[in-house]
């Protein structure tokens, strides 16, 4: 080793879901598979290209003040980020810098690790149950933050409200923050509960429900001081992190709440549908809330399944694990989509 390298931050990053660049039934990386709202769209036609000499709003303050709107809260309570990745980054270098570990379930957003490492925060990983619930009581000790999604990936899991408050109660004296990825898949938010405990902060994303991963869009809701300190954070690192074109189409997707709730119902149909099709070809998962199902089979090795898939050109998710390496993750896509999926799986049961 040379001698500059031991100086050197090393670490092991969080490896995303392929993305095939043909054409493929792509049910590994929970996208959502209908398009934005229209008016995302009409935004995008009509934007002013000489606008991009000019930096974006280092505020973001349109999108702010939309999503406050939506939401029913302040601007100052807002924050937002490029994707819930930037933000959730941005929280773990804001808020955990205790000596203390910060807890996160064992199967979790594999990416908390990563974060934890990159900047050297100490964590413990308490053991979801054999049922993969997380352990309310697990989360009563000592430590220096929280972070837990719901629902839980890649488990689908989702707790309810009582639950998350449940733990709030019992840690007023940290930081703890709720990731909300796939809520809108699932039953209430913890936003209810940010007037309620000033140490809350959740964090959702406009990539599932909203239909705008590539968009990269993502924000927390929390009390202001904590806004605050995220925004002082974010001014330390990259005033202008949203481009111009994420801010304009993520205020038109968030005004068109009836097309955003038909699609979400859509997916949740589609998704009960499949839950009932693997059922029916003997996978077992627990009960998903969210636009992705964890299932096993117990006459398959799920690798074997997911290399067979792949060369049919259906991407499934396969993480490995001591925990996880029975079982596949499927993202909902399209009815059609789950159509090729299942006719697929059940051919290969049939043949194998
Ligand atoms: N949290 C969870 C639990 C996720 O599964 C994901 C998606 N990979 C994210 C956060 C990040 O999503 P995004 O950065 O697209 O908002």
């Amino acid at each position: 080793m040379k001698a500059y390298e031991k100086n050197i931050r090393k670490v092991e990053p969080y490896v995303p879901g392929e993305q095939p660049q043909r054409k493929v039934v792509k049910l590994n990386t929970n996208e959502n598979p209908y398009p934005p709202a229209p008016g995302v769209k009409e935004a995008l036609l009509s934007m002013d290209v000489d606008k991009m000499r000019l930096y974006p709003d280092p505020t973001a303050g349109n999108l702010v003040h939309t999503l406050a709107e939506y939401y029913g809260v302040e601007d100052s309570q807002v924050f937002v980020g490029v994707g819930s990745d930037d933000v959730l980054a941005m929280c773990f270098l804001t808020f955990f810098n205790s000596e203390k570990p910060i807890l996160f379930p064992d199967i979790t957003y594999s990416f908390y690790k990563v974060w934890a490492e990159l900047y050297r925060i100490p964590y413990e990983c308490p053991v979801l149950d054999e049922d993969f619930r997380i352990v309310k009581e697990d989360y009563y000790k000592e430590n220096g933050g929280i972070i837990f999604p719901n629902p839980n990936a890649p488990t689908s899991i989702y707790e309810e409200l009582d639950f998350v408050e449940d733990i709030l109660k019992h840690n007023q004296d940290v930081i703890v923050i709720v990731d909300e990825a796939y809520i809108d898949f699932a039953g209430k938010s913890a936003l209810e509960l940010i007037d309620k405990y000033e140490n809350l902060i959740v964090v959702q994303t406009f990539s599932k429900a909203r239909s705008m991963a590539g968009m990269r869009i993502g924000y927390a809701i929390s009390n202001p001081t904590l806004i605050k300190y995220l925004n002082d954070a974010k001014y330390s690192f990259n005033s202008y992190t949203m481009n111009q074109t994420s801010l304009v189409c993520g205020v038109e997707a968030v005004k068109d709440k009836a097309y955003f709730e038909e699609q979400v119902q859509k997916l949740i149909d589609t998704r009960e549908w499949t839950k009932a099709e693997l059922t029916a070809l003997g996978f077992t998962f627990p009960d998903s809330k969210s636009n992705f199902i964890f299932a096993k089979h117990p006459n398959f090795v799920a690798k074997d399944l997911f290399e067979a898939l792949k060369k049919a050109d259906i991407y499934v998710r396969f993480f490995g694990g001591a925990r996880t390496r029975d079982y596949l993750r499927i993202s909902i896509g399209t009815r059609e989509e789950m159509e090729t999926l299942v006719s697929f799986l059940k051919e290969y049961i049939q043949n194998h």
